[in-house]
């Protein structure tokens, strides 16, 4: 019997914090649905986190472990998917290492996700190298798994266009090793901060965790910004640019409810705690499930280890059958 070949895709997220509903919408949703339709990787980016926490270690090597939990609870499962450690996999480095080569520094400073991300963690001429170059590294970690996809939100486009760059540039000069990649973009793309800000982020300080609890949950939902001119319940109030009706748009199934709420709102006679509750329990039923598998997982730590140790080993030797394809390609394998 043949065995089927799936198409491989690539994700990963920084471990500088747990996950939150941005990387639920905009990202590990669609991992879901990969996992059984492609051979799918999912990569904890230690190295990329650390290029901009390199005086804290420590906040990785702890938020490399968060990561994992949050990827077994929102049901990420290691029979399907392989979930490794970035830093493990000294190939991506060495293949990042050639890539350098075919990228100009000025293209780099062009690139909208660096622009944007030197200004959110507010490098301004200080930028540290490593986190300069790091599209290319990201091309890197895709390319060490020849992934064709990579589910991710909207701030990632640029990225893969680089990819593609580099895939035409080396292909071209030592011939056809690598494949174009596509992004899955998700229904969301991207979900804005309960602060009204433009995206949600760990760094940002404005984001509602995949682990937060009820009481978290209804905090952060009670200070969310609404209408500053909709005071009492029988103002008329504005729908757009209003960070509850944005979230209930994401997360309400209930679309044509929601529909009736905003024309409420909009003439006047809804209050924002009602649809502050409505959000609340809307929210909790998404993240209570989570958060239970969380804690269960959470129990037996080293097992949590030794399924990224696993997933680790398996993925490192595909990054090496890579690796000894380019350096043929190259021909660079002086003694083989
Ligand atoms: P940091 O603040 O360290 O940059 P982050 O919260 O922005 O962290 P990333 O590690 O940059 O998260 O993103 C990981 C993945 O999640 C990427 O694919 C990104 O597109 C997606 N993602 C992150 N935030 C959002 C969001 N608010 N909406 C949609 N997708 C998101
Ligand atoms: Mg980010």
């Amino acid at each position: 019997m043949s065995k089927e070949i799936k198409l491989r895709a690539l994700t990963g997220d920084r471990p500088t914090g747990k996950l939150h509903l941005g990387h639920f919408v905009g990202s590990l949703q669609n991992r879901l649905v990969l996992q059984d339709t492609h051979e799918q990787y999912v990569m904890i980016a230690d190295v990329q986190g650390l290029s901009a926490n390199a005086q804290d270690p420590q906040k990785i090597k702890d938020n490399i472990y968060e990561v994992a939990l949050d990827y077994l609870a929102v049901g990420l499962d290691p029979q399907k998917t392989t979930i490794f450690v970035q830093s493990m996999i000294p190939e991506i480095a060495e293949l990042t290492i050639y890539f350098l080569n075919l990228v100009t520094v000025s293209r780099l400073g062009q690139n909208p996700t660096v622009k944007t991300e030197m200004k959110e963690k507010g490098f301004d001429t200080s930028v540290p190298a490593g986190f300069y170059m790091h599209p290319i590294n990201q091309a890197a970690d895709i390319l060490a798994f020849q992934a064709r996809v990579v589910p991710a939100g909207e701030d990632q486009s640029p990225m893969i266009e680089q990819t593609n760059e580099i895939v035409e540039k080396f292909n071209r000069l030592y011939g056809p090793v690598f494949e174009k990649v596509s992004m899955l973009a998700s229904h969301t793309p991207r979900l804005m901060g309960i602060d009204g800000k433009a995206k949600m982020s760990k760094s940002l300080g404005n984001a509602i965790y995949l682990s937060d609890s009820k009481h978290d949950i209804e905090k952060k939902v009670m200070e969310m910004y609404t209408d500053p001119e909709h005071i009492k319940a029988t103002d008329p109030g504005h729908v757009e640019g209003n960070v509850v009706f944005s979230y209930l748009d994401v997360f309400d199934p209930r679309h044509e409810e929601v529909a009736a709420l905003k024309e409420q709102y909009r003439t006047g006679g809804l209050g924002d705690v009602t649809i502050k509750k409505r959000l609340i329990e809307v929210l909790e039923t998404i993240i209570a499930p989570i958060r239970e598998k969380r804690e269960t997982y959470a129990k037996d730590p080293a097992q949590v280890m030794r399924m990224l140790e696993e997933g680790t080993k398996r993925a490192r030797e595909v990054a090496a059958q890579t690796m000894a394809q380019v350096k043929n390609a190259i021909g660079i394998n002086y003694f083989s």
